[in-house]
C-alpha cells in the first residue's frame, strides 16, 4: 500500500485497525519555517480505554502465534515502511526538521532493526537437568506494551521499541511526541494493512496522554524514551500499579580524546558526532576532553572542519548537517547561546542564535575553549549544536571528571594504544562505551543508560527480556 502526504487533517487515530477520530485535533509545526503542519487527532481518555481493551483482546492470541508467524509480519512491516521510504523521509525532514539525507538513514535503520528483531527468539534456558527433575527459565510475553516516543529520531525509536515488544509476543500502543505526531501515526496506518486488530495502535494526544497511559491499570509495561525530569514522572506514576518500565533517557556523553591520535583523522569524526541532528540526540560527543599536548592544534582544525564543512539550513537543502532546532528547545538552546557573554566562556567558534527571516529556528555551531568544569555548557545536557572542549593532562582525574556527571549514557576514548583506550573505556561509568568510536548503536547490542539515563536497556537479547517475565519452570519427573 502506498501513503499519502497531501491531507489536511490525518483521518483519526488508529485503534483496532480503524481510523478513529477525535472531536479535537491539534498541529505541529514545520521548524525550517514555523508554519503550521497537519491536523492530528486529539486523543481522549476514552480513546486509550477502547485502544488498551482491544490490545488486550488480541494479545490472547498474538501472544500464542508461533514466533515464525510473528517474525513473517514483521518482516511484511518492514517492507511495507520501505516501499512508502521516499514519503516517510520527506515528511520526517518536514516535521522533524532533520536533513533528508538523515532521515533516510533513520528510515533505512528502523528496517534494519526490524529485520534483525524477526531473528531474534527467546528461547528457553534449561537451568538443571537431572534423573528427577528439568529446570527452566521461560519467557513469557508482559501483556499490553506502551512505548512512549520523543521527537528526535521518532521512527527509529518508534519501531525500535514496536518490533521487540511484538515478537516477544506483546500487544504494543504507541505515543508519539506531540512534536512529531504525523511520523508515528504514518507508522500506524501501514501496521494496519500486516497486523492483526490491536496488535499495533498509535494515539496522538496532549500533554495529558502520557500520565493516563502511564498510570492505565491494564498497561503492563512502558518503554519510555525522553528526557530524564520526564523518566522519573514515568518511573512515580508507573509505581502506582507496579509496572514494568524501561527508561532510556538524557546523556551528557565526555569523549577523552589521547595525545597519541590521528587528530585530522578524529576531528571530522567527533565534529560531526558532536553537531549531528542539529546535537539533538541523547548519545552524542557532548563534553571534548582533549589531551594538553594537542588542546591547540585540535581545537583550530576542528574549528576549521566545522567552519568549511558543518552547514547549517533547511533539512531540505542538499549538503545541511544542521538542520533547524526542532521545538521550544529553541528557546533554551537561544538562552545558552546568552550563556557565553554573561559566563564569560572562550569561544573556539562563536555560533550564532539569531531569528532567521524564514521564521525557522536555526542555530549555527559553536565550540567553547576549555570553559570551567562546573560551567553549564560542561554539566548539562544541551541538545543543540554547542559544545565544550576541555583540556586534561592525567588519565586519572580526565576519568574522575568525565565520570563525574549524574548521567551515564554513553562515552569514549580515542586513541592509537588501543590497551590503553580499552583499560580506560572499561572505567567510564556509562551503559555504551566506545574506542575510536562514538555513537554506534546495533539492534542485536543491548542499549541504555546508567545512573540517571535510564533503567534497564533495550535491544538485543537482554533488552528482548524486558518485554517477558522470568519463569522459573520447575518439571520433575
Ligand atoms: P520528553 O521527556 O519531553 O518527552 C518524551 C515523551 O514523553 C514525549 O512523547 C512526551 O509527550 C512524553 N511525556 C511528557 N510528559 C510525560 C509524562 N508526565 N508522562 C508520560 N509521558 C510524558 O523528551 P523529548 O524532549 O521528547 O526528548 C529529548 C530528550 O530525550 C533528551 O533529554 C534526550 O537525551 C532524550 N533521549 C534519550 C534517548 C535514549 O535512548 N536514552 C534517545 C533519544 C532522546
Amino acid at each position: 500500500m502506498a501513503i499519502k502526504l497531501d491531507i489536511a487533517t490525518y483521518p483519526g487515530n488508529i485503534i483496532n485497525n480503524q481510523f478513529v477520530p477525535t472531536p479535537q485535533t491539534r498541529s505541529s509545526i514545520n521548524p525550517a519555517t514555523g508554519e503550521n503542519l497537519f491536523e492530528v487527532p486529539i486523543a481522549r481518555k476514552e480513546d486509550l480505554d477502547v485502544a488498551v481493551a482491544g490490545a488486550k483482546t488480541a494479545f490472547k492470541s498474538w501472544s500464542k502465534t508461533p514466533f515464525s508467524e510473528r517474525a513473517k509480519l514483521l518482516l511484511d512491516y518492514a517492507d511495507a515502511i520501505e516501499a512508502n521510504q521516499q514519503e516517510l523521509a520527506l515528511l520526517l525532514t518536514m516535521e522533524q526538521g532533520k536533513p533528508l539525507s538523515l532521515s533516510n538513514n533513520e528510515i533505512e535503520r528502523s528496517l534494519t532493526w526490524l529485520r534483525a528483531f524477526a531473528t531474534m527468539e527467546l528461547r528457553d534456558e534449561i537451568l538443571q537437568d537431572d534423573a528427577e527433575k528439568t529446570v527452566y527459565s521461560t519467557y513469557p510475553a508482559l501483556g499490553v506494551c506502551a512505548g512512549i516516543v520523543p521527537w528526535n529520531w521518532p521512527i527509529l525509536l518508534g519501531v525500535g521499541k514496536l518490533g521487540p515488544a511484538l515478537i516477544t509476543g506483546n500487544t504494543f500502543i504507541m505515543k508519539p511526541s506531540p512534536y512529531t505526531p504525523y511520523c508515528n501515526l504514518k507508522l500506524g496506518e501501514l501496521a494496519m494493512h500486516v497486523f492483526p486488530p490491536g496488535v499495533v495502535q498509535v494515539l496522538s494526544g496532549n500533554d495529558d496522554l502520557g500520565p493516563w497511559i502511564t498510570e492505565h491499570p491494564s498497561i503492563d509495561k512502558i518503554a519510555f524514551t525522553g528526557s530524564t525530569a520526564t523518566g522519573k514522572l514515568v518511573a512515580a506514576s508507573c509505581a502506582k500499579t507496579l509496572k514494568r518500565y524501561v527508561l532510556e533517557l538524557g546523556g551528557n556523553d565526555a569523549a577523552i580524546v589521547c595525545e597519541d591520535v590521528d587528530i585530522d583523522a578524529c576531528v571530522p569524526k567527533l565534529a560531526m558526532l558532536s553537531f549531528l541532528n542539529s546535537g539533538q540526540i541523547c548519545m552524542l560527543a557532548k563534553r571534548i576532553y582533549v589531551h594538553e599536548r594537542i588542546y591547540d592544534t585540535f581545537r583550530d582544525k576542528m574549528v576549521a572542519f566545522t567552519k568549511s564543512t558543518i552547514k547549517t539550513g533547511s533539512g531540505m537543502e542538499e549538503g545541511v548537517v544542521v538542520g533547524p532546532i526542532q521545538n521550544k528547545m529553541y528557546e533554551k538552546v537561544k538562552g545558552l547561546y546568552a550563556q557565553i557573554e554573561k559566563q564569560g566562556w572562550k569561544t573556539a567558534l562563536a555560533g550564532s542564535a539569531q531569528d532567521s527571516a524564514s521564521g525557522g529556528y536555526f542555530i549555527t555551531p559553536a565550540i567553547i575553549d576549555n570553559p570551567p568544569e562546573d560551567s553549564s555548557i560542561v554539566t548539562d545536557e544541551p541538545f543543540g549544536p554547542i559544545v565544550p572542549l576541555l583540556k586534561w593532562s592525567d588519565e586519572i582525574d580526565v576519568i574522575e571528571r568525565a565520570n563525574a556527571s549524574k548521567a551515564g549514557l554513553g562515552a569514549s576514548v580515542w586513541s592509537r594504544d588501543v590497551k590503553r583506550a580499552e583499560r580506560m573505556a572499561r572505567q567510564l561509568e556509562a551503559g555504551s562505551v566506545w574506542v575510536n568510536s562514538h555513537f554506534d548503536v546495533d539492534p542485536k547490542i543491548p542499549f541504555g543508560g546508567h545512573k540517571e539515563s535510564g533503567i534497564g536497556m533495550e535491544w538485543g537479547i537482554e533488552g528482548l527480556k524486558h518485554y517477558t517475565n522470568s519463569r522459573s519452570l520447575w518439571v520433575w519427573k
